[in-house]
């Protein structure tokens, strides 16, 4: 599987590092903590990279209430830039 970059900057420990992961992932290991690290979509949307190149940034700690608070947010974003030819098919809901 393709992998795609990940902007890790460690809310836990400030460890900052260009990371590598599949796109499915949820949530990424910091390397220097072990702790677990929340991997948002770059850009708010799925499939799309940052122009930095990144598809996931790493910068929230991994919890699901705020994930879901997080993510209303970024879709309310959404209305005032959409990706040309981009639907949004699913909501992230776990
Ligand atoms: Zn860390």
């Amino acid at each position: 599987m393709k992998k795609v970059k990940v902007d890790l900057q460690c809310p836990f420990c400030g460890f900052c590092k260009i990371l590598k992961t599949a796109p499915h992932r949820k949530g990424i290991k910091c390397p220097a903590c072990r702790q677990v690290i929340f991997l948002r979509w770059a850009t708010g949307v799925e499939g799309y990279v940052d122009k930095y190149g990144y598809y996931f940034h790493a910068h929230e700690p991994f919890a699901l209430n705020k994930i879901n608070q997080e993510f209303e947010e970024a879709f309310e974003d959404e209305d005032d830039f959409k990706p040309r030819g981009f639907t949004i098919r699913q909501r992230l809901k776990e």
